[in-house]
């Protein structure tokens, strides 16, 4: 069996990450308090500022994308957040909340299914909450959340933070930081910007600044107001994983060669597309349904429910034999779905190969 370079490995994160960039990352390293380092940043704060889509200084840290959703929430909760959850990241968040002794107030859907706008308004007129964590492209059940006008809603109200994790949608379907007045957004590096693990980036409002500087017990390490002000005179707060860093340059110049954000967010349109036509054509025939309701599904990975009779983690095993690599489902969907991670560098047609190796090796 001859493996291609690239195109076989469609986990939900990390992704696969493309041999261009691996060549970049082994580059010597330079002292992360001098010249060479603030030239480094200030070269990625235009394009970094275009991906995120906003005005505002991006952050980068060195931690996994859950650091950020740690510093969403010791920057951005002062008492009692409204968590929403209806899967793995939504109760990550939440717990969070929790572990770092704030109040939650859960508001649950069923896996697979996301809140929706009216839930939402009805919730927070409940809860006396003074923000709300939300995840936009739920990874363990491929729902994509309504989030623009889930944060109208929250804006309907005085003073609550929206912190949202953008993990699995930022770079693969639109998220309009400034537009839809996020007030603290987040991503890691390993899913739709197909880098290497160990990256968080994060944007952070005015309203979230000034709310944090409230917060007397924000921690040291992932605290946002160090964070924007190192980000402002292109200085990081620690020692960088500077190996990702030089990723992360490399990887902005592609995305710019491929015609910006916009251009990759048409292309993970056309891989959820692919998805979709598949189920509604032969993979349907063969009894594969999705988790989410049409209009709820991510761009990013697809969670389908594998045909009756047919065991997800035994396909899995089998597509691996075959050399391709997808994800199982997640916590009690690991039997009943799988989940396949079309993001990052992966392209349609590669997404049609994989779904024709899929038909090949259902029992
Ligand atoms: C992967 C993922 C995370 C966690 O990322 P880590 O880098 O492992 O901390 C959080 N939220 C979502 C939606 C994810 O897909």
């Amino acid at each position: 069996m001859t493996v291609p370079e690239f195109g076989r490995f469609f986990l939900p994160g990390p992704t696969e990450v493309h041999p261009d960039i691996l060549k970049a990352m082994q580059r010597p390293m330079i002292p992360h308090r001098g010249q060479q380092m603030v030239d480094l940043l200030k070269g990625l704060e235009a394009p970094l500022k275009q991906l995120c889509r906003t005005e505002r200084n991006v952050l980068i840290g060195t931690c996994a994308a859950t650091g950020f959703m740690e510093m969403a929430v010791r920057s951005g909760v002062r008492h009692r957040a409204l968590c929403l959850a209806g899967g793995a990241f939504g109760e990550r968040f939440a717990g969070i909340v929790a572990a770092t002794g704030r109040e939650v107030v859960r508001l649950e859907v069923a896996l697979g299914r996301t809140v929706e706008p009216d839930m939402l308004r009805d919730a927070l007129r409940r809860s006396d909450a003074d923000a709300v964590t939300l995840v936009h492209s739920e990874t363990s059940t491929g729902a994509l959340a309504p989030l623009e006008e889930l944060a109208h809603v929250v804006h309907e109200f005085d003073d609550v933070m929206l912190l949202v994790d953008a993990v699995t949608s930022m770079g693969g379907c639109p998220v309009e930081t400034d537009e839809w007045d996020l007030d603290f957004v987040f991503t890691g590096s390993q899913k739709a910007l197909a880098l290497p693990p160990g990256l968080a980036l994060g944007v952070a409002s005015e309203r979230m600044l000034e709310n944090a500087k409230n917060i007397p017990e924000r921690g040291a390490y992932l605290d946002v107001v160090a964070f924007h002000k190192a980000a402002a005179n292109y200085q990081p707060t620690n020692t960088p994983a500077l190996s990702q860093v030089y990723a992360l340059e490399a990887q902005l110049s592609r995305i710019d060669a491929e015609g910006g954000v916009e251009a990759r967010w048409r292309r993970h349109d056309e891989m959820r597309r692919v998805v979709e036509e598949w189920v509604c054509g032969p993979g349907g025939e063969l009894g594969f349904t999705y988790l989410p309701r049409e209009d709820r599904r991510s761009w990013t990975v697809s969670c389908l429910r594998v045909p009756e009779g047919v065991n997800g983690r035994q396909l899995v095993h089998a597509m691996k034999r075959e050399g391709w690599t997808i994800g199982t489902g997640y916590g009690e969907l690991r039997h009943s779905t799988i989940r396949i991670g079309h993001m990052g560098d992966h392209t349609p047609a590669g997404v049609r190969e994989l779904l024709g190796a899929l038909e090949s090796v259902v029992p």
